[in-house]
């Protein structure tokens, strides 16, 4: 049976010793993080938290995350991660919508707390990190040593986490992944990276997005491994931690390399403990996956995977083929289907939209219906990314459905524009998006974040010149020094938009 807290427990019980996670440089073992785990899990029930509730966290990457993580699943409840960097609005609609219990916060957040308390009936309980008055902190929960509740009853589909989602429009969607969900995913990943408890996994990407949740939490948990926790990504701390920690694996999204590639002083010596890095969320443009592989002597994995499949559906294996530019085989378990409009599938090498077949698919939308009929048919999630597969099953995505650019009726896909945008020596950053254009329908447009190269607009169109069709060139190119980012690292070409 899929249970991610009877990961942490058998874990604990082989290898009591083993440190599961390193922060700071201080290491914790998984005997003393399942102790935590057994107190934390007993203060929240003695307080009424218990099957069935959902129970918030409001965290940065931090070992109370962890600790506050499996307490809840522990006693049997669904926890709701979230940025806290949302606005109280943000906050707001996702506590009300989930009906959150309970919540796990930073101490800078308790004015925002204090300030919903009314609007959120339900929030019956708010444990803060460090102190803040005379609220209760995870730390007082840790020290009642309170051991007493009763064992819930456990079933692999029950809910393990709701993850809201930002979707193409309106207010998010909580993606309600059960254990099984959850835990096949962490299962698949750890058996395609061959994880072994001798493994030190960094994690960096946020705690709270499904990425980090699975490859870098519950993976490594489940195999027994070190999570090497890093707050917020700043490249030269990350390559010390690598290099310090002796990292062996490292999840990032393409942002993430590209800044560590950009560092004058990072080495191949600084990676020479990597055995594996995996690149996800986002496309990896093929150009940085070369110069990053080749200053640093590592391999980078591309993956592709979404909230709503917990995350991963494909990846490229590091035994066998890898092929740069695509994200892989079906991870094991998982299928992944390019279909046509009416749902049938497409040959091999043509266009359409990639859906998902596994273990992993979420179990719908939290109290959303209608847009879970929308993303689930017949069990296939319905991704809304364009993709297509080669005869060897090898997936490529070609974009998200919503940022096709039509041209004369014709369709650009702004991955195809910002790979040769990427070979250009003088930029480091490139998103292309479609604009209002009254001849052609819509036009193609590039923003761009150059190195110390003096260059211009036409020396970057006459370098598209011979390799992009004459449509699918940018008809302008704004210079920007930085592109905007989510939280996560992924450039937002929505941002780029408005
Ligand atoms: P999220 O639910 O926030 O993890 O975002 C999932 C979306 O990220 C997917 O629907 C894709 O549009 C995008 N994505 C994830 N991995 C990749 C990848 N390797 N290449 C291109 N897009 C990706």
């Amino acid at each position: 049976m899929y249970d991610l807290n009877e990961n942490l427990k058998r874990s604990a019980h082989n290898f009591p010793d083993r440190p599961v996670y390193v922060y700071q440089g201080e290491s914790t073992t998984y005997a003393e993080l399942d102790q935590q785990v057994e107190f934390l899990a007993a203060g929240l029930a003695k307080r009424g938290i218990g099957s069935g509730d959902a129970v918030a966290l409001l965290l940065d990457n931090r070992p109370e995350f962890v600790s506050a993580y499996y307490a809840i699943l522990r006693v049997g409840a669904a926890v709701v991660p979230m940025n806290p960097i949302y606005t109280p609005r943000e906050i707001s609609y996702i506590l009300s919508n989930s009906h959150t219990k309970a919540v796990v916060a930073l101490p800078a957040l308790a004015p925002t707390i204090n300030s919903l308390k009314e609007e959120l009936p339900e929030l019956q309980l708010v444990i803060y990190t460090e102190p803040v008055g005379e609220e209760l902190t995870i730390g007082q929960l840790i020290s009642e040593k309170a051991t007493e509740y009763e064992e819930p009853e456990r079933h692999e589909d029950n809910l393990a986490v709701i993850l809201y989602t930002s979707g193409t429009t309106g207010q998010p969607k909580g993606a309600m992944l059960s254990h099984r969900n959850m835990d096949s995913n962490a299962e698949a990943m750890g058996i395609l990276f061959e994880l072994e408890p001798d493994d030190r996994v960094v994690a960096v990407l946020p705690m709270f997005h499904v990425f980090c949740m699975t490859v870098c939490l519950n993976g490594p948990i489940r195999s027994g491994s070190t999570i090497l926790i890093v707050q917020r990504f700043h490249p030269v701390e990350v390559v010390n931690v690598i290099r310090d920690q002796k990292a062996s694996c490292f999840a990032g999204v393409p942002t993430m390399y590209n800044y560590m590639l950009q560092l004058p002083s990072a080495t191949r010596a600084d990676f020479s403990t990597i055995r594996v890095c995996c690149s996800g969320g986002a496309s990896m443009p093929v150009e940085l996956l070369h110069k990053f592989e080749e200053k640093f002597g590592v391999k980078i994995m591309e993956g592709y995977g979404l909230s709503e499949a917990a995350p991963a559906t494909a990846f490229n294996p590091i035994r066998g083929t890898r092929k740069p530019g695509s994200v892989g085989i079906d991870l094991p378990g998982v299928t992944n289907k390019v279909v046509d409009p009416e749902g049938n599938e497409v040959p091999r090498g043509e266009v359409g939209e990639l859906i998902v077949y596994g273990p992993n698919v979420m179990l719908g939308y939290h109290g959303l219906p209608e847009e879970t009929k929308a993303a689930l048919k017949d069990g296939w999630l319905y991704t809304g990314d364009l993709a297509r597969m080669d005869e060897e099953g090898y997936v490529y995505i070609v974009d998200r459905k919503k940022d096709m650019i039509l041209v004369d009726g014709y369709n650009v896909y702004p991955r195809e524009v910002e790979e040769v945008l990427y070979q250009h020596p003088a930029i480091i950053e490139a998103a292309v998006i479609g604009i209002p254009d009254e001849v052609h329908g819509e036009a193609v447009k590039a923003f761009v974040a150059l190195r110390e190269i003096a260059v211009s607009q036409e020396d970057i169109l006459s370098f598209c010149n011979d390799k992009l069709a004459k449509y699918k060139i940018p008809r302008q190119v704004e210079f920007v020094a930085e592109l905007p980012k989510n939280s996560t690292g992924k450039i937002l070409r929505r941002s780029l938009r408005s």
